[in-house]
């Protein structure tokens, strides 16, 4: 007997018969004899459905009418669920964000949690209801508006939601198997990995893995929090995102090296050209850029020519930033004296993650070698403790990821089973 929240992701409530199917794993394993939390996810599509009918009706909608409009998807799941599950005779009792006590900060569109006071959820359990929480939104501290946590955030309010509570296990139900190794739809011998630390899967979740929202397994490595990412549509075990002193001194001997290997097409990479290379031209660049609000990844300095004196900055930022950041730099171009800019958007990011390579040497040249016999050409490297990420061009992604993934022997015996999942 414990508490486990649950969050459905919006495949696994596609539909009239999915948010049934649904309500039966919840009352099933209440009569486990457990408390049950859910969170829910909008359903299907129902999100992209509602940002386009905002976009039908205004070129730019108003932050703050966008999230009230979005979270109305949210609240439509959590009502369905609530009545599915009193029609199996249990008492169910559906909340939004904001009734569930999740205060945030007002930044619409990519608010954060602040504070979570579940006194209602609290008075449900008690009175032996599940409780359903409408997942990816909450209520402004200060001015009182509804908040969205930006794309894919019903996983942080499970997860903020478990932690307020002190579940025992978070449940992320999806429309995949759990993490792999690769995503199975460019790698077809990606396998399940059956578990995880929070490192590594955040590493991942950075760095293109869509199968959870990074800011949920940020959270739940804060609060020590275990998450189990599974599959709605079958009842094997999925994959356990833990704690890295959970893995013990003999386990982590036979911890793999390797966890995964990431990619990211949603990057741009914009080149400073002919910057003069004297003190205060990098600060003067990252300055203009943090103040338009362009979030930069890599960041690569050639080195000068002395003949020129000038040198080319070069550095990765969100393919929907590129833009913004080519106009930010352009202002300042007199100031600070650069010749031109370059931006490309035809790059993919491959990165390699694995707390074991911290104690294992090698790693490098086997992921270099990996890349260079599948003839692919690598434009940036940057690392960190645990991870190696190049970027390359995008037509070399699916030869890449599956170069470096035979490198590490992570490849299954058979083909992974792609069930056409959105991982959501
Ligand atoms: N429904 C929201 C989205 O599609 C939140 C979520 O699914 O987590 O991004
Ligand atoms: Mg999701």
């Amino acid at each position: 007997m414990g508490l486990i929240v649950q969050k459905y992701g919006g495949s696994s409530v596609a539909d009239a018969a999915s948010v049934k199917r649904v309500a039966r794993r919840i009352v099933d394993t209440k009569n486990e004899g457990h408390d049950v939390v859910v969170i829910v996810s909008a359903m299907g599509d129902t999100t992209d459905e509602l940002i386009n009918l905002a976009e039908q009706v205004s070129p730019s909608p108003a932050a703050r009418e966008l999230d009230m409009l979005l979270t109305a998807g949210e609240r439509i799941s959590m009502a369905v669920l609530a009545m599915a599950i009193h029609d199996l005779g249990v008492e169910a009792r559906s909340y939004t964000g904001s009734q569930a006590g999740l205060i945030t900060d007002s930044a619409h569109g990519r608010a954060r949690i602040i504070d979570v006071t579940p006194g209602r959820i609290q008075s449900a359990l008690a009175d032996g209801a599940i409780p359903i929480v409408a997942g990816f939104q909450g209520v402004a501290q200060d001015t009182k508006d509804i908040t969205t946590l930006g794309r894919g955030g019903s996983d942080t309010t499970a997860v903020a939601l478990a932690a307020a509570l002190g579940a025992d296990v978070c449940e992320i139900y999806t429309d995949v198997d759990g993490v792999f190794s690769a995503d199975p739809r460019i790698a077809p011998k990606a396998r399940q990995v059956p578990r995880i630390t929070y490192q590594e899967m955040m590493e991942l979740a950075a760095n293109g893995a869509k199968i959870l929202h990074l800011r949920c397994v940020e959270y739940a490595r804060r609060f020590d929090l275990p998450i189990h990412v599974r599959s709605s549509f079958s009842a094997k075990n999925g994959t356990f995102v833990v704690s890295d002193s959970s893995v013990s001194e003999g386990e982590a001997m036979e911890q793999p090296i390797i966890a995964g290997v990431a990619h990211d097409l949603g990057d741009a990479k914009v080149t400073v050209i002919g910057v003069p290379d004297k003190p205060g031209e990098a600060a003067a660049i990252f300055r203009a850029l943090a103040d338009a609000e362009v979030n930069i990844d890599m960041i690569v300095q050639n080195i000068s020519t002395a003949a020129t004196g000038r040198t080319d900055v070069t550095f990765t930022c969100p393919m929907s930033d590129g833009q913004k950041a080519t106009a930010a730099l352009e202002a300042v171009r007199q100031q600070i004296g650069f010749e031109s800019l370059t931006n490309d958007d035809g790059i993919a990011k491959i990165s390699l993650v694995g707390a074991g390579m911290r104690s294992n040497p090698g790693v490098s040249a086997t992921f270099f070698e990996a890349l260079a016999q599948a003839g692919v050409n690598v434009e940036m490297i940057s690392t960190s403790e645990i991870r190696i990420s190049v970027v390359t061009r995008a037509e070399s992604v699916a030869t890449a990821v599956q170069a470096v993934h035979t490198a590490f022997g992570l490849d299954a015996d058979g083909e992974a089973v792609v069930y056409g999942g959105t991982g959501r």
